[in-house]
């Protein structure tokens, strides 16, 4: 693939970089990155994962816009309310580069669907805020040795990690092994969230996302990036491959993909970050 020259044009600030050039470019608009969410951390993540001209896209999002969506997922706008998030989201992610093919999922993603739609990508990156989804998506990366890039929000506080157990790393089950208490760790809904916290934590999503596609620099594999807004401090743990994880672990008891039980309800209200 040669790259036209409006293509040598839009991507020039990527193409300067020694890191980057034609090459990275390429590798860019060859790959195949699957979003789950577009809501307050799936926003950014798209938005600049689209404009870097990561070549296909695919999103998920079962929910439609609202009017409380507004204040942090900044690729709806007001004329959207009421309209699924998958539409307005492609709507805005076609206008800003037609060199991306957006794969709109609106359908909720399930223990039945879920790796199948993982395998056609290259990598996952989870920009969802409710436990069952976080797990699934987990398990299915698992399964299908596929790259995830875990993102979570809290009130002024994120978190960042890169899990690749096909790689020898840990997955998202070695950090947290269990699903929390349902109730136990509120929703953006029932807590709150400063807007561009959501901002801060997707945008470091997309740019771990970059750097795995051009394979460099040193990612959050096998780290916890930790951010505090109201202290404005970023803070790194280490994350180990645990070998009693259930799913990764020595002797897994995990073989196949199942659904995690929450009401229907709940599901709705949290996937709403
Ligand atoms: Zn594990």
């Amino acid at each position: 693939m040669q790259l036209t020259e409006d293509q040598i044009y839009r991507y020039s600030r990527h193409i300067l970089l020694p890191e980057v050039g034609g090459e990275g470019q390429k590798k860019l608009l060859d790959a195949k990155v699957f979003c789950v969410g577009v809501g307050g951390l799936g926003s950014p993540i798209a938005l600049y994962l689209a404009a870097a001209g990561v070549g296909t896209l695919g999103i998920a999002d079962s929910d439609q816009v609202d009017i409380t969506n507004l204040q942090r997922q900044v690729l709806h706008y007001t004329e959207d309310i009421g309209k699924p998030k998958t539409h307005s989201a492609q709507e805005k992610l076609e206008k800003l580069n037609p060199d991306v093919d957006i794969v709109a999922y609106h359908d909720l993603i399930t223990k039945d669907n879920i790796r199948e739609i993982v395998r056609d990508y290259d990598i996952v990156v989870d920009g969802s805020d409710n436990f069952p989804t976080r797990y699934l998506v987990n398990d299915a990366c698992y399964f299908e040795k596929k790259t995830l890039i875990s993102g979570a929000i809290f009130q002024f506080e994120g978190q960042i990690s890169v899990f690749k157990p096909h790689n020898g790393g840990a997955c998202y089950r070695c950090l947290y092994p269990e699903i929390p208490p349902e109730g136990m760790m509120p929703s953006c809904q029932e807590a709150g969230i400063l807007g561009a916290v959501a901002g801060t934590v997707g945008t470091m999503q997309a740019v771990e996302t970059l750097k795995e596609i051009l394979k460099i620099g040193d990612t959050l594999e096998n780290r916890l990036l930790i951010f505090n807004a109201l202290k404005m401090a970023f803070d790194s743990v280490k994350v180990n491959k645990h070998p009693e994880c259930k799913l990764c672990g020595d002797h897994p008891s995990i073989q196949e993909i199942t659904e995690y039980i929450q009401p229907e309800c709940d599901i709705e209200d949290s996937a709403k970050s």
